[in-house]
């Protein structure tokens, strides 16, 4: 199947997750599917053909597709955490959430200058979470060179928040 086929295949929905009326797209059979991972992976790092320095994933999910990224290209891997669990200093970056704000961090040292940096998550819903995380990526210094979902929820527009940055997504619904 095609790569958007095999995000979807391994895609449940569930209603009414985190609350009412949210359908949360749950990518965990994805992730269990050993094949069906291995391409998802190869697929992101095929689109990068000029290559990458290192992955930064988005706490939690993008953490397993970054460090998946990161193997298969021999690079390394950033975490981009949620607040207070950094142990150094970190930079921050507020974003507002449908009520109330969230906060990512990077250690300010993360990143050489220049560093080309690959930004993953596992799903592109409003942008405000990819927003923060590549503004900080920019803020640490580093340059970024993509940034890669595995499922993008259209109809949210986070795509349209984070232009003129490139969004990849191996599935759009
Ligand atoms: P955004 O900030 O609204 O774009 O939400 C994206 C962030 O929330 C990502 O870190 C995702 O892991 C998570 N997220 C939002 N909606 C879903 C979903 O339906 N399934 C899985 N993760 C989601």
């Amino acid at each position: 199947p095609e790569l958007a086929a095999v995000v979807a295949n391994g895609t449940i929905d569930v209603p009414d997750f985190p609350k009412a009326g949210i359908v949360f797209k749950d990518l965990m059979p994805l992730f269990a599917d050993g094949a069906a991972f291995r391409r998802v992976v190869d697929g992101i790092v095929a689109r990068y053909p000029d290559g990458f320095d290192v992955v930064a994933g988005v706490e939690a999910r993008g953490f397993v597709v970054a460090a998946a990224v990161a193997y298969a290209t021999g690079t390394g891997v950033i975490p981009v955490r949620k607040a207070g669990k950094l142990p150094r200093k970190a930079l921050s970056a507020t974003y507002a959430l449908e009520y109330g704000e969230a906060t990512l961090e990077v250690h300010e040292d993360a990143f050489i200058a220049g560093q080309r940096v690959l930004v993953v998550d596992d799903v592109l819903a409003t942008g405000g979470t990819a927003g923060a995380a590549l503004d900080l990526v920019e803020r640490a210094g580093g340059t970024v060179a993509g940034f890669s979902v595995l499922m993008e929820l259209a109809f949210l527009e986070g795509r349209k928040r984070l232009a003129p940055r490139e969004v990849h997504a191996l599935l759009t619904v």
